[in-house]
């Protein structure tokens, strides 16, 4: 249970003053549910205001603070004119304060005529005029001192204002107790850093203040792996199954290819771990066809030749259906029993599975997260396989790992390359290996970024590519979030293409019935298909050698990361491959920036790392909405900086304290609790 001491401040944001309704979306909109919350909503710059006896042309574009007396109102002509309030300062110098809306009636009520009142706005010049548009203070001429000459700037959303914000967060910052200190005394000595209660009040109430913005952001990033940490411990007290397998069904694979050097590393990192009688952890990194699936496929051999079940989830049906068929192709003429499981397998089909899997005559076990719920009992897993394409977190894992009294060794693989600052970040409690070779005779594929006013040009080209034998994929666009219109715009698109290539047109798309689509992928994998018309569906997993040609419409509404992934389904033969990007023609910065670097580089990793930079954690691990991945207040500045001291502290004091029994370790606990680490609390033993 989360500390008495901390329960003010995680109480909900309707218990704040002046929070009713109307707040009640604007606090929404910005994440902001509990006092908590807005207390860590840090500042996003600051105002510095000039306070003033007179007006001055050189002030314009600076926020102004003066007394000011009303003399005069103006109202507006048309329906959208402003209404003005003329004003004089102390000089006799004029302004006009400026108010939009219908409602005239609040503005005479804050600036009666004749009455001096203190007023802050930022001043421009119009003409040879001044005005100030919405001042941000309007107050009694004794309360001026009220207003601060330096003053935070929050991110807000409409029917929020600042000045409302800084009220909230005042409020937040009263409910914020005085912490023990949890950061290790000499860290906090060399770094210079406040106390956490210090630090949470300098950031809202200074610029500037880079340490204590520093050592919330080490709070928030020790939290993490203190966590992670945790939960390693956690996984090591459980007992797994030493597993050595005698290599004889893998000696019996007829692979029409050598091993990369890479693969046969990642090979020899899972045996020695799974050999070991604490289950394994392991992260396995590997571009878009580095060749993850064999190594996968190596380590369910070695659980298998030693008499034990493996099973390996994809995060989607056409994944976990192209995993079964790749697997079986490479495993025919072995001894070895393979199943597929998915939501769709029904009926008898899913109970023969069911069974098999019961009675130990299914050796592994392929399929999406139906493989691991509650119904499906295993005789001897000894091995999980996660192909998780960056979807599976931490919680996920947790629950994965306490599923078996004998804890299975797990494999975790990730196609994304991602940055070391951020696979510390969120698979900090597993080994990693990596896959940083890829297969002999690849072509590089070349990529082109074309406006779609040139559709019908890039038509023609489809053209040329199909009638010389090619195969292409075209990728439609996100249309807002609904999957209804990415569908629409997927089948206009497939309608147009049509009337040109006929039946070598098809289409697939994620609200497709799952027998429908593996008809689809069928015929294009058999060549039947020429065009594949798709939304994102096709972004993992999918292999067709012969599509070297790949389209994306819409290019700059989607993501680096999944660019990089699209991009990867062409190339995967030894034919040249072209992708190109169709861009909208209002394109921002970021969307520029992303475009160029794909036309740049084939490189995942400095990919990735552009990625973080452009857009985020959240948005690189694509676990956005689900908030896995979100820092609140750590910048990847921070986590390059930090993160390996975050992680020497969090082992450091797991290593003293496991229990996080000791002061130190009781404070420690407070700093989970805050940044809402509790999943890993109830690891602790006994707590
Ligand atoms: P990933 O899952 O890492 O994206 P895959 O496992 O799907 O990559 O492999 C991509 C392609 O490379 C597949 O067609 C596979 O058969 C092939 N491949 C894998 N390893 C090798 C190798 N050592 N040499 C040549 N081709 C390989
Ligand atoms: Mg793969």
């Amino acid at each position: 249970m989360r500390p008495d001491i901390l329960n003010p401040l995680f109480a909900e944001i309707s218990a704040l003053k002046g929070v009713g309704t109307a707040l009640a979306r604007p606090l929404e909109r910005l994440g902001l549910a509990r006092a908590v919350d807005v207390a860590f909503h840090l500042p996003v710059a600051w105002i510095d205001r000039l306070i003033v006896d007179a007006l001055d042309m050189r002030q314009a574009g600076r926020i102004v603070g003066t007394v000011l007396t009303p003399v005069d109102y103006k109202a507006g002509g048309g329906m959208r004119a402003p209404f003005r309030v003329h004003a004089t300062d102390a000089a006799g110098n004029y302004v006009s304060l400026i108010y939009f809306g219908k409602n005239s009636g609040w503005p005479r009520k804050l600036l009666p005529l004749g009455e001096r009142k203190f007023v802050s706005g930022r001043l421009e010049l119009y003409g040879q005029d001044l005005q100030m548009v919405h001042p941000d203070h309007v107050l009694p001429v004794e309360e001026a001192a009220s207003v601060p000459a330096r003053e935070p700037v929050y991110r807000l959303s409409e029917g929020l204002s600042n000045n409302r914000m800084r009220d909230l967060v005042t409020q937040a910052l009263e409910r914020a107790p005085v912490l023990p200190e949890w950061i290790e005394p000499s860290l906090l000595a060399k770094r210079q850093w406040p106390g956490w209660h210090d630090a949470l009040h300098m950031v809202h109430r200074q610029p500037d203040e880079a340490l204590a913005r520093e050592r919330m952001a080490y709070d928030e990033i020790f939290a993490g792996q203190l966590a992670l940490m945790l939960v390693r411990a956690a996984g090591r007290r459980r007992r797994g199954v030493p597993i050595a397998g005698d290599g004889r069904l893998r000696a019996m694979l007829k692979l029409p290819f050598a091993p990369t050097g890479a693969q046969r590393r990642a090979t020899a990192e899972i045996d020695g771990d799974m050999a070991q009688g604490t289950p394994m952890l392991r992260l396995l990194q590997g571009d878009v066809g580095s060749g993850k699936t064999l190594v996968a496929l190596m380590a369910m051999l070695n659980a298998v030749e030693a008499g034990r079940q493996a099973a390996m989830l994809a995060p989607t049906e056409i994944l976990a259906r192209q995993h079964f068929a790749t697997l079986q192709k490479m495993l025919a003429g072995l001894p070895v029993t393979i199943a597929i499981l998915t939501g769709r397998e029904k009926g008898k089909v899913r109970e023969s599975t069911l069974m098999g899997l019961a009675d130990g005559s299914i050796d592994i076990l392929v399929g999406t997260h139906a493989i691991f719920q509650e119904a499906v009992q295993y005789k001897a897993l000894a091995l999980a396989v996660i192909d998780e394409q960056h979807r599976f977190g931490v919680a996920q894992r947790m629950m994965l790992a306490a599923k078996a009294e004998r804890a299975p060794h797990l494999l975790v693989m990730t196609a994304t390359p991602i940055p070391r600052t951020l696979t510390l970040t969120h698979y900090g409690e597993m080994d990693v290996s990596r896959l940083d070779e890829m297969p002999p005779g690849r072509q590089p594929i070349e990529t082109r970024v074309l406006s779609i006013d040139r559709v019908d040009e890039v038509i023609e080209a489809l053209g040329r590519h199909v009638a010389g034998g090619g195969q292409a994929y075209w990728v439609c666009p996100l249309v807002e979030e609904s999957e209804m219109s990415d569908q629409t715009a997927a089948e206009v698109r497939a309608e147009t293409l049509r009337m040109r290539f006929g039946d070598a047109v098809a289409l697939v798309h994620g609200r497709m019935k799952g027998p429908d689509k593996d008809a689809v992928m069928d015929g294009f994998a058999r060549d039947v298909t020429k065009i594949l018309v798709a939304t994102t569906v096709i972004e993992v997993g999918v292999d067709v050698p012969n599509a070297t040609l790949m389209i994306i419409e819409g290019a700059d509404r989607f993501g680096l990361a999944q660019l990089h992934q699209l991009r990867g389904r062409v190339g995967r033969g030894d034919k040249a491959s072209v992708c190109l990007l169709l861009r909208g023609n209002a394109l921002s910065e970021t969307a520029r920036a992303r475009l160029a670097l794909m036309r740049e580089t084939n490189d995942g990793f400095r990919i990735a790392e552009a990625d973080l930079d452009l857009r985020g954690a959240g948005e690189v691990l694509g676990t956005r909405q689900s908030g896995d991945a979100e820092m609140k207040l750590a910048t990847p500045e921070h986590l390059a900086d930090m993160i390996d001291a975050a992680r020497d502290d969090a082992r450091l004091l797991i290593d003293r304290d496991g229990g996080l029994d000791s002061l130190r370790g009781q404070a420690a606990r407070a700093c989970l609790y805050l940044f809402e680490r509790d999943a890993a609390v109830t690891l602790l033993r006994g707590g």
